[in-house]
């Protein structure tokens, strides 16, 4: 599904310039049906050798998030981070209709993965070093940074200084509802999901969302004339790691090898441009992994 009109806005990232064209229909989302590897081989009792002989795999991503996490009509989710995830998945002989889909929202991921509620977490999930005492991470696969969301007639907020005592809402356990009180002085409004922000910021019980660049970017995707980012500017750096069991090195190491051999072989690209890379027109390079 193509939109039939394109709008241009500007978000820029720390780092780098991503142009953004939003559709009206918000950018369809399909699949990179990344190849299945045929009976990868892997050194007994590892976490690789014990899910690819079950020949399934439990992984946890967002299901509200336009463009990186979304559950379809099909109840299958779709998005960027889902790509990551099958991506990992086919590498280790599993296909996609072997993958268990597990809703994990802010707050419940670090306890999701030490429950071994799930097998690994894509989900807009920011590396650092307090997740990390909790859970490993592999990556980053993308760098989001923190930004705002506003009402399309607000012209009264353009950067983070401006929220200053005012109602903002964000998600519980996320590092962009820390960052705007501390470093910026919002009250908070704390929602269980992003999605459950958008009626409070239409019905104006909050002046902004907060969370990263590219979540509100999918969000202004499918209601442009409601939404605005308040600037292109972002303020945080968010790194998006694939989270997993703590010391698990093996699993972390070997992820790690499959993300940079998806950004050779063109299938991270792939990932992209079938599903955030819809509206996000600036294909990012694969981040430096961090082989910590
Ligand atoms: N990347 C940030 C975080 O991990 C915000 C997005 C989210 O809550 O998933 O907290």
């Amino acid at each position: 599904m193509k939109a039939f009109f394109r709008r241009k806005s500007l978000l820029v990232a720390a780092s780098a310039a991503l142009a953004l064209s939003l559709s009206a229909c918000g950018g369809s989302s399909t699949t990179s049906n990344p190849p299945v590897a045929e009976k990868p081989s892997f050194a007994a009792d590892t976490t690789m050798a014990k899910l690819s002989s079950a020949g399934k795999i439990v992984i946890g991503t967002k299901f509200d998030q336009p463009l990186f996490g979304q559950k379809g009509l099909d109840g299958k989710p779709v998005g960027f981070d889902v790509e990551i995830g099958k991506l990992i998945a086919a590498k280790l002989g599993i296909p996609a209709d072997k993958i268990e889909w597990v809703e994990t929202v802010s707050a419940n991921r670090e306890q999701f993965i030490k429950q071994g509620k799930v097998d690994m977490i894509v989900a807009t999930y920011t590396i650092n070093d307090k997740r990390k005492t909790e859970v490993d991470f592999a990556g980053p696969y993308y760098e989001a940074g923190q930004a705002l969301m506003v009402n399309k007639d607000n012209t009264t907020i353009t950067k983070p200084e401006d929220v200053k005592g005012k109602n903002v809402c964000s998600v519980t356990g996320s590092t962009p509802a820390a960052t705007i009180v501390e470093k910026y002085g919002a009250v908070l409004v704390p929602a269980a999901t992003y999605s459950a922000c958008l009626e409070p910021l239409r019905n104006k019980q909050v002046e902004a969302i907060t969370t990263d660049n590219v979540i509100l970017a999918g969000f202004v995707s499918k209601e442009p004339d409601a939404f605005k980012l308040a600037s292109d500017q972002t303020f945080t750096k968010e790194p998006y790691g694939i989270g997993l069991k703590k010391d698990d090195t093996a699993f972390r190491m070997w992820i790690n090898d499959q993300l940079e051999a998806s950004d050779k072989d063109g299938s991270y690209k792939k990932a992209w441009e079938t599903t955030a890379g819809t509206v996000i027109k600036t294909t990012p390079a694969l981040p430096t992994i961090d082989r910590y």
